[in-house]
């Protein structure tokens, strides 16, 4: 579909996207395909306000009521699933079936939401003191800001929307400044959701649009109660000072630069097809990309030459067409991070396989690589890091506790695998003892997660959760209440306190 017919079929106005200060790329070819008005200060400041005014209403809502206007959203989603994944795929470049991968993803966590808008509960806990009860009640918490990557441009984001909604929030959502459309999309398909749930306030969800100043009004504010910031690890370290600062609350979901130990033991066929999805699929731009591959050296000759195999023929190109697999990185600034990070490792001895430049003349504005498999002696500095492209890092283990040593010394904690069918090594590495990572899977790759689980890392990836499991607790206030229904007065730990003992 052209992008102005695409737009039209999301409810977005067309015309409205051709006169900001914005200029936004499609990463496919490199045409602009909009122009968007960023928001001022003052434009962010009156958003949180209309937002804090809406919290005000919005928490007296009982949650399986809120759960309904996600189950509405959630129908729009499903209405406009193929039309949002395009989009996904226009801005961001992923291939299209990744782009209605993460639209199903939507759809899955408003699932989640809606029924957990009837399990928000709290523990009654039983008390030292005669007749008297307590208990825990979990209360919505005001404004939560979002501030959100671009490889994930609307996933993520729903993560936190469909829950903090639930919870009875409302929501200030700064998208990437390389993917704002995807993001006034949602909000449309939202509007359309709340219209027909009737009775919700209006400005629950608020964009603002713009770069890093944009976000930086959200990390200063008071009024947003809960800062949930998705990026780089740079990123994470700038806004987490500043919110602590305020004593406000931060849930920190940056990069990871992840790993997989191979055994001797392991079913070396599925290990070569979960290693090519993970290392190559979104053109090694998720989160969760597999960066490291760490494979014992009785496997090692056998296993590169299959992965090197798959890549001479993985299918580079137009993320649009069917039957590609990697499309191009977002832009020129991704693919010489990439080329200097190769250079940087083959400078540190490895052997690089891959990685050059390819349809350049075909899109000289666009940045489609071939992915590269670098052979490293040892885990290097360049290797520490995480370079956001297609770049595999291999290395040999002989032992299971030294590959398990290799894996963890990197800064970030995000997601892990190993590929065993030894039971020991298998629980080693999910044990106290193993990996040290939030996401740990064995025989699975490290990317592609459900939305059921906790999602989110250690060290350096910040430490916060979001999706599946309890991770609604991070969008609520927990109140402790004691009640007392005796006609005495105990104090707690047997405290006399102004009475004859
Ligand atoms: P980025 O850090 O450049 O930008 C992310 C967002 O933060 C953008 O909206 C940006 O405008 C904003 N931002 C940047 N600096 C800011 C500041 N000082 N104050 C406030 N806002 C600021 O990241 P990116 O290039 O868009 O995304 C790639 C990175 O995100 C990778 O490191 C990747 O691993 C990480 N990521 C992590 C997860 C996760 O769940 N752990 C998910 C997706 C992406």
């Amino acid at each position: 579909m052209d992008p102005k017919s695409l737009y039209q079929s999301l409810g977005l106005d067309a015309d409205a996207l051709k006169d900001g200060d914005l200029a936004v790329r499609s990463p496919v070819d490199g045409r602009e395909i909009a122009r968007i008005r960023t928001d001022s200060s003052d434009q962010v400041d009156a958003k949180i306000a209309a937002a804090r005014q809406a919290f005000l209403e919005w928490r007296r809502i009982p949650p399986p009521k809120r759960g309904e206007l996600i189950r509405l959203f959630g129908e729009e989603l499903r209405a406009h699933k193929d039309q949002l994944g395009e989009l996904v795929t226009l801005e961001n470049a992923k291939i299209l079936e990744e782009g209605k991968g993460e639209v199903q993803e939507m759809i899955d966590v408003c699932d989640f939401a809606l029924g957990l808008s009837r399990q928000l509960y709290g523990l009654t806990i039983a008390s030292e003191r005669p007749g008297h009860r307590m208990m825990e009640t979990w209360h919505p918490l005001g404004v939560v800001g979002v501030i959100t990557a671009f490889n994930f441009p609307v996933a993520v984001w729903s993560w936190n929307f469909a829950l903090a909604i639930v919870c009875g929030n409302t929501v200030v959502w700064k998208p990437s400044e390389k993917t704002p459309i995807t993001a006034l999309a949602c909000a449309k398909l939202f509007e359309k959701a709340a219209a027909s749930f009737g009775e919700a306030p209006e400005d629950l969800l608020q964009i603002v649009v713009g770069a890093q100043d944009v976000g930086e009004k959200l990390v200063e504010d008071r009024r947003v109660a809960l800062l949930s910031a998705t990026g780089s690890c740079r990123m994470g370290r700038e806004v987490s000072p500043r919110v602590a600062a305020r004593l406000g609350r931060t849930l920190l979901e940056l990069g990871g630069n992840n790993g997989m130990i191979v055994a001797p033991s392991a079913d070396l066929d599925m290990a070569v097809r979960a290693i090519v999805f993970a290392a190559v699929g979104t053109a090694g731009q998720r989160c969760t990309t597999l960066r490291r591959l760490i494979v014992h050296e009785d496997v090692y000759d056998p296993l590169l030459a299959r992965l090197k195999k798959a890549y001479e023929n993985v299918p580079v190109g137009n993320p649009l067409e069917a039957g590609k697999l990697v499309g191009p990185l977002i832009d020129a600034t991704a693919f010489e991070n990439m080329q200097a990070a190769l250079q940087r490792a083959s400078a540190e001895g490895g052997k690089v396989f891959g990685g050059q430049r390819v349809l350049q003349s075909e899109y000289p504005d666009a940045y489609y690589a071939k992915p590269a498999i670098v052979e490293m002696p040892e885990q290097t500095d360049t290797v520490r890091e995480e370079t956001f492209a297609p770049i595999l890092y291999a290395m040999k283990y002989r032992a299971f506790d030294q590959a398990i040593a290799v894996h963890n010394d990197v800064p970030q904690g995000l997601a892990s695998s190993a590929f065993t069918n030894d039971v020991r090594e298998a629980e080693t590495f999910m044990s106290a003892e193993g990996s040290d990572c939030g996401l740990v899977n064995v025989n699975i790759g490290p990317s592609g997660a459900e939305i059921g689980g906790a999602f989110g890392g250690e060290k350096d990836t910040g430490g916060g959760r979001e999706s599946g499991s309890d991770a609604w607790k991070s969008y609520m206030r927990r109140a402790t209440n004691t009640i007392n229904y005796s006609t005495e007065l105990p104090l707690a730990q047997g405290i006399r306190f102004g009475e004859d003992s």
